[in-house]
């Protein structure tokens, strides 16, 4: 019988064609010749043939570390550049266009560039403390997945990492003294820039996103290059998130909204009850009904049923009223428009009472029974929901 498996799906389910049966260095990335004499003692402390595994299980450490980082200042700076060379070809991608409007940062780069820096301190040395910890006692032995368990892995933190950052980004916003204590510094940038994608309280900086980045790796078992991998993806999608910019070839796109777009509209003001999912899907924000478009959406159309039902009362008043003034041709019909008024005021609260039933706690706001127009109301609204 012969084998009619494809040599590339074999090669993908295969779990050991990085490090065969005799084990050699097969590096993902090159390994820099300072950084090998560094591993040398690590990895040659004994004549064991299988050294260069080490170095290289040594080297996917290094990266899970310091890759965030690194990428972290560069995609910041060249996004810094670009916002000031002004070039026609990504200007048009610039979102923020209302910036004259916004409230102006509350904070100055350089005091962001400093807690980034401390945030990044912080987060390296938990996970150098992590990798210490977790290490295996024979890294030899924890050979690398293959790139199919590495994708299924990749995807699966991708949805823990949102789960966990939603929860605790939302449950910042509802309790008013995380959100005064911690996470109002964040939204000290109402006009986000990409250095400060990591501007946050220390203590934020580390639940929100050095915990938030360890529990899937820990959760998981990653082997430190699907870490590395994973680590420098998010972070390069929260730089992305807050750099101003929303680019057309952006494969977040692909996906979903989640996008700089759709973070921007969370940093408005003081921070927008809505928008909490961060950063790679929306389906949180979607199943808990706190996205913003769907939510001006429902808004737009309780207005739109609250407009008709006031219509309806002014109307009827109006025929009240003529009728107490004596107007003979209304006067017949009394009685009846007396009862319309009723039926019409208790339709209005009826409707009320459904919209009310149907929000969720981060949409509270938007059960006003203001009378004024769907337009004013949806941006007094939408003022009220803005943390304080
Ligand atoms: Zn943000
Ligand atoms: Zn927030």
């Amino acid at each position: 019988m012969t084998n009619t498996t494809s040599p590339i799906v074999s090669w993908l389910l295969s779990d050991n064609h990085w490090f065969n049966a005799e084990p050699r260095a097969v590096h993902l990335l090159p390994i820099p010749s300072w950084l090998q004499g560094v591993a040398k003692p690590y990895a040659a402390a004994s004549h064991d043939p299988k050294a260069p595994l080490a170095v290289e299980f040594l080297t996917a450490e290094l990266w899970m570390i310091f890759a965030p980082v690194v990428f972290y200042w560069i995609y910041s700076t060249w996004l810094y550049i670009l916002s000031h060379l002004k070039l026609t070809m990504f200007e048009v991608h610039r979102i923020q266009t209302d910036q004259p409007a916004r409230k102006p940062n509350k904070v100055t780069v350089q005091k962001v560039l400093f807690t980034v820096f401390l945030q990044h301190v912080v987060q390296s040395i938990t996970a150098l403390v992590l990798v210490v910890l977790t290490r295996p006692d024979n890294v030899v032995e924890w050979r690398m997945e293959s790139p199919l368990v590495a994708i299924g892995k990749f995807f699966i933190a991708t949805v823990l990492l949102d789960t966990y950052q939603y929860w605790m980004h939302r449950w910042m916003h509802v309790n008013r003294a995380l959100y005064k204590r911690f996470h109002s510094v964040h939204h000290e940038l109402t006009v986000p820039f990409a250095y400060g994608a990591l501007y946050n309280h220390p203590v934020e900086g580390f639940l929100m996103d050095t915990v938030g980045g360890a529990i899937p790796s820990l959760i998981l078992n990653m082997h430190p290059w699907t870490s590395a991998i994973f680590y420098s993806i998010s972070t390069l999608k929260t730089v992305d998130d807050h750099c101003g910019y929303a680019w057309a070839w952006s494969p977040a796109r692909l996906f979903n909204s989640n996008g700089a777009e759709y973070h921007d509209i969370h940093h408005w003001g003081k921070g927008v009850m809505y928008n909490f999912s961060q950063p790679y899907y929306t389906f949180w924000d979607h199943i808990m009904g706190t996205e913003y478009e769907s939510a001006m959406e429902r808004l737009r159309i309780k207005r739109e049923a609250e407009l008709g039902t006031t219509a309806d009362k002014k109307e009827d008043n109006e025929d009240a009223g003529r009728a107490v003034r004596g107007d003979k041709s209304v006067k017949a019909t009394e009685s009846n428009t007396i009862k319309r008024v009723g039926s019409s005021g208790k339709a209005a609260l009826r409707q009320r009472k459904v919209d009310h039933s149907s929000d969720d706690g981060g949409d509270s706001a938007t059960t006003s029974t203001s009378r004024a127009s769907p337009v004013r109301s949806s941006q007094r609204l939408s003022e009220k929901a803005k943390s304080k």
